[in-house]
């Protein structure tokens, strides 16, 4: 099929570079002239693993800041970003995005892809009907949400756990069946709302999952009990499940906090009270400061003190740095007036746009050589086993590192 990804991201890049793989044909349309140069060059304007040989090996994708490729396409993907702001989520990518597709628009099925609250595609659609086509009739309008792990994309994409799609016409059910035929999970198909909330409820669980762990984490370390141990135990009941049963800093990344706080602002807007989701939130943003708190018992005032900062990724594999813990980190040693370096083997160059000022090594171990105490805030592997050099280290992902003075954040 021949198919059209808008937001050539995290998601839209998988997305397409994924279906081409699959014999389709995918032409990419993004705002950003820079990422599209690239792409055309075969060159993955992010880190994604194995992401840059797919692109090296596959012919059958194109790349444009020009929307009106998108005229012969059957499906048209949008995958552009839906950040939090000002205490909402904002819609403005989206917006603007339909109000460009909406020009070309004639037959194809429009399915979003990026996070949203229920609602917002069938808020769309008078902007995509702004050119005289009507919705559910001459084109197709579906949601389907995206599940993929940054880190672990590209294979996700390929054997997803389960697929969702929201659809209210016959034809656009009948065409994504079509793109997922040789999928072999389970499907749901369901109205647009419902799978809109399937993947914010998704989201929700795990985090609620990571902010248990924690405050249990938090629990038995006072207690002297291993809580790894702990969830181990409690991870082999098929009910709990192993995954996401980890404790540590607490969850980042560019999904799970701000699709949480969309949550949130969705429920109190229809009049309900969010505690459990609001509790997650809050666990969530306090447990990295905990990390601050262990280093100040051993080395008292941050004052003028180098600290070593060890992963910056908002989780291994990746480059992406948004909402990563390593912020709240590293603004907090920053306010207690301590000196830092830090060391990421991918998210170097994304952390020096937001934070220029601080020094960055080529490695793990020069990183420990120039630094008083060294955090970890990213399981990296690289990092296991690591010669610490008799120095302080305060763990926050359980990493086996050597020769430290080591504490962990909850452990
Ligand atoms: P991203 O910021 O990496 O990518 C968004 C892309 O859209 C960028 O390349 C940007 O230049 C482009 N863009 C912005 N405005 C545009 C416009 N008007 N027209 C065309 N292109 C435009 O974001 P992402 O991480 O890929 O996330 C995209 C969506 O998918 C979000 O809603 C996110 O919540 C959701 N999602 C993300 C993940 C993930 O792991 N990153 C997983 C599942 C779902």
């Amino acid at each position: 099929m021949k198919l059209a990804v808008i937001g050539a991201g995290y998601v839209g890049l998988v997305t397409g570079i994924g279906f081409a793989s699959l014999g389709h044909e995918i032409t990419f349309v993004d705002v950003d002239a820079k990422k599209v140069e690239m792409i055309e060059k075969a060159e993955p304007p992010l880190y994604e693993k194995g992401l840059k040989e797919l692109m090296k090996n596959l012919s059958s994708y194109r790349a444009t800041t020009e929307f009106k490729a998108i005229k012969n396409s059957e499906i048209v993907f949008v995958c552009v970003g839906t950040p939090f702001k000002d205490g909402k989520m904002d819609l403005s990518q989206l917006e603007s995005s339909a109000l460009e597709i909406s020009k070309y628009l004639s037959k194809q099925i429009v399915v979003l892809r990026s996070t949203v609250l229920p609602g917002t595609t069938e808020n769309l659609i008078p902007i995509f009907e702004k050119y005289g086509k009507k919705a559910f009739a001459d084109f197709g309008v579906a949601y389907n949400p995206e599940f993929l792990r940054e880190g672990n994309a590209l294979q996700d994409f390929f054997n997803p756990d389960r697929i969702v799609i929201g659809a209210e016409d016959e034809r656009s059910k009948k065409i994504l069946s079509e793109l997922y035929k040789d999928f072999n999970c389970p499907k749901i198909f369901t109205n647009i709302k419902t799978a809109e909330i399937i993947k914010l409820v998704a989201n929700a669980f795990l985090s609620t999952k990571i902010s248990f762990a924690n405050e249990i984490g938090n629990v038995c370390k006072k207690l002297g009990i291993d809580c790894y141990e702990v969830f181990e135990a409690v991870g082999l009941d098929h009910r709990i499940s192993p995954h996401f049963f980890k404790a540590g800093l607490g969850f980042g990344g560019s999904c799970l906090p701000k699709d949480l706080k969309a949550l949130i602002s969705k429920a109190v807007e229809v009049g309900e009270e969010p505690r459990i989701l609001k509790a997650v939130l809050e666990v969530n943003e306090s447990q990295p400061l905990r990390m601050i708190e262990i280093l100040k018992k051993h080395l008292g005032s941050l004052e003028g003190k180098k600290i070593g900062v060890l992963g910056l990724a908002f989780k291994p594999e990746t480059d992406d740095v948004r909402d990563a813990r390593s912020m709240v980190v590293v603004s907090k040693l920053l306010e207690e007036g301590a000196e830092i370096v830090a060391y990421d083997p991918k998210a170097m160059e994304n952390f020096r746009k937001i934070f220029p000022n601080i020094e960055y090594r080529k490695s793990a171990l020069e990183v420990i050589e120039g630094a008083e105490a060294i955090l970890i805030v990213t399981e990296w592997t690289e990092f296991e086993g690591v010669d610490c050099k008799g120095k302080l280290l305060v763990d926050g992902r359980r990493v086996k590192v050597k020769n430290a003075k080591y504490e962990g954040v909850c452990w």
